[in-house]
C-alpha cells in the first residue's frame, strides 16, 4: 500500500477531529439543533476508538482491539442517532441502543471466549449495520434535497459495505482467533473508503444542515407571522409576471377595523385577523393563493374555469364573516369585510390586476362596505 495503516489512521483522526470540532461549535451557537451535538460526540467516541485501534497497529493486544470496537460501535451508534434526528426529526434512541448493546455484547463475548477474530467480525458487521441504518434514513428523507441526500445515502452505504467486507474477509480466511491486528485486502479498502467516505459525509451533512437553515429563513421571510399566510413580499415577488386569462384577484379589507382595535385592544384585533385568515383558508382550494398584504388587507388569487366562481367565493367569505362571532380574550367580536375583484383578460400582470382589484375594493367601501364589487373594466367587458 502507498500509505501504511498508521498514517491513514492519523489522517482519519485529524480530519475527524476538525469535523467534530466544527459540528460542536455549530451546536454551541444553535443549541436546539441537537443532531449537531450527537454527531460531534459520536465522532469523539470514534476518535477514541481509533486511538485504541492505532495502538493495536503498533503492537497487537486483544483487549485494546475489543475496547477499540466498543468505542467505535458506540460512536457510530451516536452518529446514527444524529442522522435519524436530522432526517426524520426522531432520534430513534431505542433501535440504535438495541443495535449498539446487542452488537457490543456479541463482540465482547467473542473476545472473552478467546475468539478475537469472530469478535472483530461481529464488531465490523455491527458498524456496517449502523451505517446502513443511516443510509436508509437519508434515502427515506431524500425528498428534501434529492441530490445531496441521495449522495449521502450512497456514501453511508459504501462505507457500510466496506465494514461488512472486513468481517467477511476474516470469515473467508477462517481467522477466528487473531494473533496480530487484522490486515487484509478488505482492511485496506476500508481505510481508504472511511477516510474519503466519512470526510465527504461530514461535508455533505454540513451543507445539508446549512441548506435547511437557509430554506427555513426563506420560508419565514415569505410568511406572515400572525396568520401563517403568504406575506406581501412573497405575493409580489414577481409583480410583472403575466397572469393567464380566467384568473381572478380578490382584494379584501376588514371594515372599520380600527374601531375593533380601539374598543377591544390590539391583541383582540390580532385574534380577529387570525380568525379571518382561517376563514379564507377554509374557503379556497389548495391551487388558489391567499396572502396578507399588510394590516387588515388580504388577497386571494383564484383560477377557475367558471368565471362566476371568484365572485361566488368572495361573496361566500363576505357572508360568513358577517355571520361569524369571533371569541377573543377581550370578548365576542363581530365584523364585516369588503372585497374588490378583477379578472385577467390574459394580457395583464399581477400588479395591474391588483390595482384594479383595489379600485373595486374602494368602490365597495364607498358604497357602504360589507359588499363585493367587480372592477369597472370587467363590468364593461361582461
Ligand atoms: P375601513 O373600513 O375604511 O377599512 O376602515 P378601517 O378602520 O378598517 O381602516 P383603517 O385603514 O383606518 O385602519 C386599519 C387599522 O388596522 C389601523 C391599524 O391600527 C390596524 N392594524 C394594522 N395592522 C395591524 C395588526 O397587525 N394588528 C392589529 N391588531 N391591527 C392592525
Ligand atoms: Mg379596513
Ligand atoms: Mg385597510
Amino acid at each position: 500500500m502507498l500509505l501504511d495503516q498508521f498514517s491513514i489512521l492519523i489522517a482519519i483522526g485529524f480530519s475527524g477531529a476538525s469535523l467534530g470540532l466544527t459540528l460542536f461549535m455549530m451546536w454551541i451557537v444553535a443549541r436546539r439543533q441537537t443532531h449537531l451535538l450527537k454527531w460531534s460526540l459520536g465522532i469523539a467516541l470514534i476518535l477514541v476508538g481509533l486511538a485504541f485501534f492505532g495502538s493495536v497497529v503498533e503492537s497487537y493486544n486483544a483487549a485494546f482491539l475489543l475496547v477499540s470496537f466498543l468505542f467505535l460501535i458506540a460512536g457510530f451508534g451516536l452518529l446514527h442517532v444524529g442522522s435519524a434526528k436530522f432526517c426524520s426529526g426522531r432520534a430513534e434512541w431505542l433501535s440504535a441502543a438495541a443495535i449498539v448493546v446487542l452488537g457490543s455484547l456479541s463482540t465482547a463475548i467473542a473476545f472473552a471466549l478467546g475468539y478475537s477474530g469472530i469478535g472483530t467480525m461481529a464488531g465490523n458487521i455491527v458498524i456496517g449495520v449502523l451505517m446502513l441504518a443511516s443510509a436508509h434514513q437519508y434515502w427515506t428523507a431524500r425528498a428534501e434535497s434529492r441530490v445531496l441526500m441521495s449522495v449521502n445515502a450512497a456514501l453511508y452505504l459504501i462505507v457500510s459495505l466496506s465494514f461488512v467486507l472486513c468481517g467477511y474477509a476474516l470469515l473467508h480466511e477462517a481467522q477466528y482467533v487473531l494473533t496480530a491486528r487484522p490486515s487484509n485486502w478488505a482492511e485496506d479498502i476500508n481505510s481508504i473508503v472511511v477516510i474519503v467516505g466519512l470526510t465527504s459525509i461530514g461535508t455533505l451533512s454540513l451543507a445539508l444542515n446549512q441548506a435547511r437553515i437557509a430554506n427555513r429563513h426563506k420560508r419565514e421571510a415569505m410568511t406572515d407571522a400572525l396568520t401563517g399566510l403568504m406575506n406581501r413580499r412573497a405575493f409580489l415577488q414577481n409583480p410583472s409576471a403575466p397572469v393567464p386569462a380566467g384568473t381572478a384577484l380578490v382584494a379584501m379589507d376588514l371594515d372599520y377595523f380600527k374601531k375593533i382595535n380601539d374598543h377591544f385592544g390590539h391583541d383582540c384585533g390580532d385574534q380577529t385577523l387570525k380568525a379571518f385568515a382561517e376563514l379564507i383558508r377554509a374557503n379556497i382550494r389548495p391551487t388558489d393563493l391567499a396572502a396578507r398584504m399588510g394590516g387588515e388587507e388580504f388577497c386571494i388569487v383564484i383560477s377557475d374555469e367558471n368565471p362566476r366562481a371568484p365572485t361566488a367565493i368572495a361573496e361566500r367569505i363576505r357572508e360568513q364573516v358577517e355571520a361569524m362571532t369571533i371569541p377573543t380574550t377581550g370578548g365576542l367580536i363581530r365584523t364585516t369585510v369588503s372585497a374588490g375583484i378583477s379578472y385577467s383578460s390574459g394580457n395583464e400582470t399581477l400588479q395591474s390586476l391588483l390595482i384594479r382589484a383595489d379600485e373595486a375594493l374602494y368602490d365597495a367601501k364607498s358604497e357602504g362596505r360589507n359588499r363585493v364589487r367587480t372592477s369597472s373594466l370587467d363590468r364593461l367587458a361582461a
